[in-house]
């Protein structure tokens, strides 16, 4: 058996959204598995569609992610360049050699004749397709046109009433009457070469055996079928994955710009839930698992558990699974990832030591990183004591409570959680104030509010000085 090479093949036209990420992904886990290559190729051959630095934008997005490709842009293989607009002459060979063996046919109609030609197909078909006048010219009159240097386009010429059948991993088998494909255009009239002409000469020269690839392309596989048989060449094998849909089972478009993978990092997504999140976008492997790491998930992967059915693209299932990762890996870990949200809310995280404790304790609240600062502001800014509590405060019972802490926390700096709690009970019994007497102006002198973290825990993370100055603030 060939040694597997798969690619993902994206065009530069955007951010990099979930929907490619699912199927980098898996070419990438399924290239692991197999001990195969994962190639990186750049589809940019529609200029008009370019967005600048979306291929740098795609590059570091996979960085940042960890799926790392083998061949690509910056890694020759020997297989490269990687990028379309780099091989034209190699299409321009092919589309002449397929016009030479009579599968492919100059055509020169305007693009008046083409409108004209859908209106009135307009009823007949869902699509418009070409009507093959061009196919019957003569060689003489082409060579005469050509030679004026008229306007025009290369086509495929696909065969009439035949059936295209070929065998998908994930679908089976799948048979598409060749009467339903268009005379694609494969060469446009500035000379480049259409997507379909491009990916098929390429899946070639590159040798790739597997095309992973979303379902949206499942129809134009016959005619990618064609192109490599007119070319003598052996089709690889098809692998079509499922469609991505919203919550109300409609088509989710790749273009929304919601589904960014960059704008989903920003937002304190860890990249760990986003590619459990994404792999799980159509593949379920045996049993409720529902946690995979990447290396979890390259041994366990296999095509056999990738659904036809569209897969339920369900925002709330990744904030689950970003909770689950934010209170799951390891705290340094997590405290780097939140350090911007941090200095983005003006705490002063200098006291790396508190830090990592309000991190330990605010990561229990969220499912979006972002939000972390939402909790964790209360052991960083200072509390407002509402007009309502100062009554309640400045009573002889809090004020005793509040004293007995500062007296005895005063006598050490360093206080362990243990002797906090020890401290706390040790309260209760000798001022003989308990339950809400007790506990209400603590907390109260603490957050301004009324409930907050167990009070060894908060007296822990916030420390010995800042707490003393809480409690003196409200002191007479
Ligand atoms: N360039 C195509 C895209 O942007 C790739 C399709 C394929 O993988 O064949 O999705």
């Amino acid at each position: 058996m060939s040694k597997i090479r798969v690619r993902f093949a994206p065009s530069p036209t955007g951010y990099l959204h979930l929907g490619s990420l699912r199927t980098a992904l898996y070419d990438y886990v399924y290239a692991r598995k197999m001990g195969g290559t994962f190639v990186l190729r750049i589809e940019d051959t529609d200029q008009t569609r370019l967005v600048e630095d979306s291929v740098d934008n795609l590059i570091t997005s996979l960085a940042t992610l960890g799926i790392d490709y083998d061949e690509g842009p910056h890694k020759d293989g020997g297989f490269g360049p990687y990028f379309q607009s780099q091989r034209l002459p190699l299409y321009m060979k092919h589309a002449l050699e397929l016009i030479e063996k009579g599968h492919a046919y100059h055509c020169f109609c305007s693009k008046e004749t083409l409108d004209q030609m859908r209106e009135e197909q307009v009823g007949t078909h869902n699509n418009m397709k070409y009507d093959g006048r061009c196919s019957r010219l003569s060689k003489d009159e082409v060579t005469a046109r050509l030679l004026n240097g008229e306007p025009h386009v290369i086509r495929m010429k696909v065969p009439k009433h035949q059936s295209f059948v070929f065998d998908d991993i994930i679908r089976g088998r799948v048979d598409i009457e060749s009467d339903l494909i268009d005379d694609q255009v494969i060469i446009k009239s500035d000379g480049f070469p259409t997507y379909h002409l491009a990916a098929v000469v390429d899946d070639h020269y590159m040798e790739i055996t597997d095309v992973i690839r979303g379902e949206e392309w499942l129809s134009s596989t016959p005619k990618h079928i064609f192109l490599h048989e007119s070319l003598g060449w052996t089709p690889p094998h098809w692998v079509h994955l499922p469609l991505l849909l919203g919550t109300d089972r409609s088509k989710m478009s790749k273009r929304q710009g919601d589904v960014a993978v960059e704008s989903y990092l920003s937002k304190g997504y860890l990249k760990e839930a986003i590619i459990n999140f994404v792999a799980l976008l159509g593949w379920h492997p045996a049993g409720d698992k529902e946690i995979f790491s990447l290396e979890e998930m390259i041994s366990e992967f296999d095509f056999a558990h990738v659904n036809k059915a569209g897969a339920i693209f369900d925002v709330t299932k990744l904030d689950w699974m970003n909770g689950q990762y934010i209170r799951s890996l390891p705290l340094e870990y997590i405290a780097d990832c939140s350090r911007t949200y941090f200095l983005e809310a003006g705490f002063d995280i200098s006291d790396h030591g508190k830090y990592l404790k309000v991190v330990d304790k605010s990561r229990n609240y969220v499912s979006i990183l972002s939000l972390i600062t939402d909790y964790a502001a209360k052991f960083y800014i200072f509390p407002k004591i509402k007009e309502t509590d100062k009554d309640f405060l400045t009573s002889a019972s809090s004020q005793k409570v509040l004293s007995y802490f500062c007296d005895r926390l005063r006598i050490k700096y360093n206080w362990t959680k243990d002797e906090l709690a020890e401290l706390v009970s040790k309260g209760i019994e000798e001022l003989e104030i308990k339950g809400k007497q007790y506990y209400q102006p603590l907390n109260l002198a603490l957050w301004g509010e009324t409930s907050g973290p167990d009070i060894p825990t908060a007296l822990d993370i916030l420390g010995t000085e800042e707490t003393i100055k809480r409690f003196q603030a409200i002191m007479k």
